[in-house]
């Protein structure tokens, strides 16, 4: 048997829930992804590329009129040019980006930032690379950040700080203190940012995303990860990309192109001439705030309390007033005895701390999440008459 690198990870939790939903036939409300079509008119396009002859190699950097695009793209909504020949690079998702740019930054025993809860791959991948993740939780209930703890984490030893707005799992959305303070943690320092955007254009109740594109002080030290599979309902693309400067981007680059090498040739190009189409991602934060408030409709109705999601297609509800269970033994029986997966919010944490919360995706048909309000009304209506609520 070979010697584990990474003797404490386990499976993925989207790979054990999705499993589950499929195996026990739930609605499957865990893993992120969405339930729409994609554009037909991007699919016939990438089509056309193939018949076209695109199906060898990519630049290893990307499609160059693709970067051009996004360059665009960038300086329209976030006011800062970023050279497409040096500082943006396409990659293999953003789960790849993220992974590259975690093993690129961090050396054997670096330290490196990540508020809790936080999305299940940075602090693995830090690890992988011999560094020493630093949770710090953000406050409940407002997920919001405690800056203090900040401060008093930071040394010598920090390498990196990894920040997620809109943020998976809790939908919290980084405001302008927040930017302001963390510009104060890193100055006259040699920490890095890792600023995965992915959620950029899930954002609702007229809140604007605050890209790290923007400010020239964050931009100049940070790698910036953003994903297609979000932009165009296509998860299963796998094409993202990160901004970065061209210092960093020539390093970041060494590690991509032994990770990859390139991104999928096709989509590249068709999405290049199709992304002019703007409203298919402008329209996005109307689209998915119809989404959650459908959703949160359906869940206030049956009787649950919940705090409205600021981005991201996920809303948690805390169920602790209707169980002793763990979150992760809540979850598992909701999908075995009602039929409906989520995300136990404890997956999201080291320490597995149990909150009793779970993440639901509402990414999904209206028809969908009808369908799994009436599964979390029965367990709703037994839970209270076990406890002798009625
Ligand atoms: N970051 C966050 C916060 C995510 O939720 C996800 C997955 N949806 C990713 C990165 C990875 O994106 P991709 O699916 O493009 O790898
Ligand atoms: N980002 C998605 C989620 O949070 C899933 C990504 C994955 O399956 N790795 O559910």
């Amino acid at each position: 048997m070979i010697k584990s690198k990474v003797p404490n990870i386990k499976t993925s939790v989207f790979a054990v829930m999705s499993e589950m939903a499929k195996r026990y036939g739930a609605i499957n409300l865990s893993q992120g992804y969405p339930d729409f079509s994609v554009s037909e008119e991007l699919i016939a396009r990438i089509n056309q590329k193939m018949k076209e002859g695109f199906n060898q190699y990519a630049p290893m950097e990307g499609v160059l009129s693709l970067r051009e695009k996004l360059s665009e793209k960038t300086f329209e909504l976030y006011h800062r040019r970023y050279n497409p020949e040096t500082e943006i690079t396409i990659t293999a998702g953003g789960t790849q980006a993220l992974h590259t740019a975690i093993s690129t930054i961090v050396n054997e025993g670096d330290e490196v930032i990540i508020f809790e809860p936080a999305y299940d791959s940075y602090a693995p991948v830090v690890r992988l690379n011999g560094g020493h993740p630093v949770f710090i939780k953000l406050k409940f209930p407002d997920f919001s950040i405690d800056w203090d703890a900040v401060n008093k984490t930071v040394n010598s030893n920090t390498r990196l700080i990894i920040v997620n707005s809109p943020q998976n799992p809790s939908g919290k959305v980084f405001s302008e203190e927040d930017i302001a303070r963390l510009k104060k943690v890193v100055s006259g320092t040699k920490i890095l940012i890792l600023s995965d955007e992915v959620y950029e254009h899930i954002i609702f109740d007229n809140k604007r995303h605050n890209s790290f594109a923007t400010d020239a002080e964050l931009a100049e030290r940070s790698v910036i990860v953003y994903s297609f599979g979000k932009m165009y309902h296509a998860t299963g693309w796998k094409l993202g990309y990160f901004l970065a400067p061209e210092l960093l981007t020539k390093e970041l680059r060494k590690v991509h192109q032994f990770t990859v090498y390139a991104a999928n040739t096709p989509i590249q190009h068709a999405i290049s001439d199709y992304i002019d189409k703007k409203e298919d991602y402008l329209n996005l934060p109307e689209f998915y705030q119809t989404k959650r408030d459908f959703f949160i409709k359906l869940i206030k109705e049956i009787g649950f309390d919940v705090n409205p999601t600021e981005g991201t297609y996920f809303q948690t509800v805390n169920f602790s007033q209707y169980t002793d269970e763990s979150d992760f033994q809540l979850a598992e029986r909701l999908v075995k005895k009602y039929g409906v997966a989520a995300i136990p919010m404890s997956s999201f944490y080291h320490n597995e701390e149990n909150s009793g919360t779970l993440r639901f995706c509402f990414a999904k048909t209206n028809d969908t999440m009808e369908k799994a309000a009436e599964k979390l009304a029965m367990f709703y209506s037994d839970a209270k008459k076990q406890l002798n609520l009625f």
